[in-house]
């Protein structure tokens, strides 16, 4: 149970800056989902608890896409997904229920779930729950990059990946260039240990003791591994990881915390000495940065970098509307977050958009106009 605000706590300075930067409130024009809107309510529920039906306070929680990005720019570094979370565990609802059961089920569900999205095909509206199902279909592969040079990789200790659920059940060509690149790097990664969910998503619902649980689970496999270089092709899997190092709930000594700071490593950081060629593309190639890459956005940096594709990554700003959870409570939220993406991004009939985000490929998949193509960008790599 969370405790109520405290004095100590810092203050809203109603600075504005989450406002220029919440994906929802500049989707929806509405001010009650803004950022300091949500602090401002759960605070007060805090301080009187019942002043909201348990219903409503659901409700209110469930309006948050849990992207960061005010929590990254307020100056009094107030978090209001962390607070958006504590209120969504302090009233599980459905959605969270289900968003649980989808998760933690993703071997057993996710590939039956592929298979009814491929006997029906895209069939709907963008957002439509066929085209959901649809878009954890793994598309045709785009050879793009080749490959042509490697550097040995300076840092070759012992190397595992951390594959992520969608490329565990369904994406499992990820893993496998993945694991060719780490070769050509001079790396050749140990078998995956046994891990779970890198827990971030279930921790944005609210779910902090199945967060829990996933976090041990990958600490232990990790510590069983002893101790290896973590690489990642997903930036909420990177995103989740990462927040260990800080998290007490982690239990990692302060030594064992730094070394897994320094062990989980994007795979595009280790790409930036390779030499690629690339195949000139037929149409445009946009980039979308997931909202949890941060501002260092290692894939950004590589794509941007390639020469000779320097795909167009917009500013940043755009969010795919996914919100783990929010989705199911509001999914014309979840929808019109990513309609007004693809109205920024001017996709058109022969676009590719680029991303390395599990979620945010499968949303931004169920949301594309008619002939724009989604893909990760291993999707991309001809490393046959
Ligand atoms: S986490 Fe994202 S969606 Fe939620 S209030 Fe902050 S900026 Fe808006
Ligand atoms: S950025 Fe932080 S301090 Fe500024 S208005 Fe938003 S919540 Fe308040």
């Amino acid at each position: 149970m969370d405790s109520p605000a405290r004095p100590q706590e810092p203050q809203c300075i109603l600075c504005g800056r989450c406002l220029e930067v919440c994906p929802l409130l500049a989707a929806t024009g509405r001010e009650e989902l803004s950022p300091r809107a949500k602090l401002f309510t759960l605070r007060r529920l805090d301080e009187a608890p019942g002043t909201l039906s348990a219903r409503s306070v659901e409700h209110l929680a469930g309006l948050c896409l849990s992207c960061g990005r005010c929590s990254r720019v307020c100056p009094q570094r107030l978090d209001v997904p962390a607070a958006v979370a504590r209120a969504r565990g302090r009233h599980p609802g459905f959605a969270a229920w289900a968003w649980k059961a989808w998760i933690g089920g993703a071997d057993a569900l996710w590939p039956g779930a592929a298979r009814l999205g491929a006997l029906l095909g895209p069939r709907g509206g963008p957002g439509s729950p066929a085209r959901k199902l649809a878009a954890m279909v793994q598309a045709a592969p785009r050879a793009l990059l080749r490959p042509e040079a490697f550097e040995p990789c300076p840092d070759a200790g012992k190397t595992v990946l951390f594959s992520g659920c969608l490329a565990r059940t369904l994406r499992p060509a990820w893993a496998g260039k993945a694991t060719a690149l780490l070769r050509g790097l001079g790396c050749e990664p140990g078998p995956e240990p046994g891990w779970g969910c890198c827990g971030a998503t279930l921790g944005h619902a609210g779910l902090a003791g199945a967060r829990a649980e996933a976090v041990a689970r990958n600490v232990a496999a990790w510590r069983a591994a002893g101790r290896p270089r973590v690489v990642t092709f997903c930036a909420s899997c990177t995103h989740g990881l990462s927040a260990y190092a800080a998290d007490p709930a982690a239990g990692l000594d302060a030594a064992e915390a730094a070394a897994w700071a320094r062990a989980v490593t994007p795979l595009s950081r280790l790409l930036r000495t390779v030499r690629f060629s690339v195949a000139a593309p037929t149409g445009r190639v946009l980039y979308h940065a997931p909202c949890h890459a941060g501002a260092d956005d290692p894939d950004r940096a590589w794509l941007t970098g390639l020469p000779g594709l320097e795909p167009d990554a917009g500013d940043g700003r755009d969010c795919c509307g996914l919100g783990g959870v929010m989705q199911l409570g509001a999914p014309g939220l979840s929808q019109a977050v990513a309609a007004r993406l693809w109205q920024r991004r001017a996709a058109r009939e022969g676009d590719l958009l680029l991303s390395g985000c599990s979620g945010c490929l499968t949303q931004l998949a169920a949301t594309a106009p008619g002939g724009v193509a989604v893909a990760h960008w291993l999707d991309c790599i001809d490393i046959s």
